[in-house]
């Protein structure tokens, strides 16, 4: 079965950004042996953007899309002429002249009445996942051969939802027979989808918002029954921390859907938690790669965990704001909590982080800094008469704040973890006990995230070693730490360094921190 199974990889825009970053693709698909691979494209690095800047040029009347528009057909040009025969490029150059048409006449309409209506928008966008994926397709083609690849996928004759409120709901029946008309049950080969567009219920094209094209990534591997989704970018996987701020961090190997989603949740850049929806329905793995590192194992995420350590990693939220409601007038009294959050919910206010302290003596909630005012203005209108009464002290605000949230299942019943050592605002530990939250300074914010790091050992624990007597024993020795060193630093966590070595008349000193591999 998994000999003809499918695997899909997604490409994104930075893997994408010049010819150079399509040879790279093209090498590394190149090099896969799979039966069958989809390959999802993103629009080349910048695309998207430029594309919509033209629609609000036209907007404002300004002539200026014509030039500009120009220069994208310039950049398409110079980056396939690198990739592909010249016949292969006259094809590729006249599809995108009618296509600049096309955009041209949309372009006039918008600047005719001086607005940009979403479809009309949406239309100009997705030319940039068009053009990846046909000049993908095409160097494909060239490179491996018409049996092999060339094949290229519009998603819009395949994926159908319908947009609401919360974005885009796939409509997977629709989708599903769409998918089998555009690939035969039999294919075999690399196909290339385009990410980021779709149609909607009515037959009109529209988009999966930005960055769309990791959920379109999905949605295939779904629809496609796919064994696995390898999401190729610029960064070698997750992180155990945001690295700008903890150097220690390290690439977390393996982790569960819920601590992704978890960690995405509290602004960790994994994968939008939307995106992992129908991975996690369809139980499609999906590995995070660094299409500019190929050899390295990235980050895999799946329904199980293979690396039972406590906690995977920490992240950390700024621009909060504390609301402190404080009262000795609320213990015992049922239904605060539900009188607070009701008012909140009806301002519209959303709670990141709510924490009572056992005594229900105060209830303290974090919001985002910009909601901070409206949500002590409700709270003291919903309990005006206990503020009055004196049961309620006060409600007071104190901005400034960040949330640090540490993430991990093996959490879930594990006592004691909450334990940092650092000047905690407010702490919470989620209903899932995998994620516990503390609420501090944001001054605070990068000292916190490197005491919490090192604290719960993310960061490998370093082993001096200084060896005396070179001999059998000794050597022995040395060979068994080369050969150990990567999988006591992968798998214990341990960096052990060889600092010096002594004989009866000779020593030899190691370079400060240099590690043996
Ligand atoms: N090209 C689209 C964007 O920039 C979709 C994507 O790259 O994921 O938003
Ligand atoms: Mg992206």
């Amino acid at each position: 079965m998994s000999g003809n199974s499918w695997k899909i990889h997604k490409f994104g825009g930075s893997s994408l950004a010049d010819a150079q970053c399509f040879e790279r693709v093209g090498d590394i698909l190149g090099a896969m042996s799979n039966a069958r691979i989809g390959v999802v494209v993103s629009a080349m690095g910048g695309m998207t953007n430029e594309l919509l800047y033209l629609s609000s040029l036209a907007e404002q009347n300004d002539r200026d899309y014509l030039s500009a528009l120009a220069d994208v057909g310039t950049r398409y040009a110079e980056t396939a002429k690198t990739l592909v025969s010249p016949d292969l490029l006259v094809c590729l150059l006249d599809q995108w002249a009618r296509d600049s048409e096309d955009i041209q006449d949309i372009l006039r309409a918008i600047a005719q009445v001086k607005s940009a209506p979403r479809r009309s928008r949406d239309i100009v966008a997705g030319y940039g996942e068009i053009w990846s994926a046909r000049l993908l397709a095409a160097h494909l083609q060239q490179k491996l051969g018409n049996d092999r690849a060339g094949r290229w996928i519009d998603a819009r004759e395949v994926i159908t939802v319908r947009q609401g409120d919360l974005g885009a709901t796939v409509l997977w029946d629709v989708s599903r027979k769409k998918m089998a008309l555009a690939l035969t049950e039999d294919f075999q080969g690399i196909a290339v989808f385009t990410g980021f567009i779709a149609v909607d219920d009515g037959g009109l094209q529209t988009t999966l918002g930005r960055n769309g094209s990791d959920y379109s990534a999905a949605i295939f591997s779904a629809l496609v029954d796919a064994n696995e989704l390898d999401i190729w970018t610029d960064v070698d996987g997750v992180m155990s921390a945001d690295p700008r701020r903890v150097p220690d961090a390290q690439v977390i190997h393996s982790l569960s859907f819920d601590e992704a989603m978890e960690l995405a949740y509290f602004g960790a850049k994994v994968i939008h938690p939307q995106t992992l929806g129908p991975a996690v329905d369809n139980d499609i793995s999906v590995v995070i790669r660094n299409t500019f590192q190929p050899d390295h194992p990235g980050s895999r995420i799946g329904a199980v965990t293979s690396d039972a350590q406590q906690i995977k990693g920490i992240t950390a939220v700024g621009n909060m704001a504390l609301v402190n409601i404080e009262g000795s007038g609320m213990i015992g009294v049922p239904g605060t909590a539900d009188r607070l959050f009701a008012a909140l919910r009806d301002a519209g206010v959303s709670v990141t982080l709510i924490s009572q302290a056992s005594s229900e003596h105060s209830i303290c909630i974090a919001v985002p800094s910009e909601l901070a005012e409206r949500a002590a203005t409700v709270i003291a209108a919903t309990f005006e008469e206990e503020l009055s009464g004196g049961q309620i002290q006060g409600v007071d605000v104190s901005d400034g704040q960040s949330i640090i949230a540490v993430v991990g299942d093996g959490m879930a019943g594990t006592p004691g973890v909450a334990r940092a050592g650092i000047n905690i605002r407010a702490i919470a530990q989620g209903s899932s006990e995998r994620n516990i939250s503390v609420v501090v300074d944001s001054d605070d914010v990068t000292r916190a995230l490197r005491a919490v790091h090192s604290g719960f050992y993310l960061s490998a624990k370093t082993i001096s070693v200084g060896l005396i007597g070179v001999g059998v024993v000794g050597s022995a020795f040395l060979d068994q730490v080369r050969d150990q060193i990567e999988r006591l630093r992968s798998e214990f966590n341990l960096d052990i360094r060889i600092r010096a070595i002594a004989r009866s008349r000779k020593m030899l000193l190691g370079e400060r921190f240099r590690r043996l591999a």
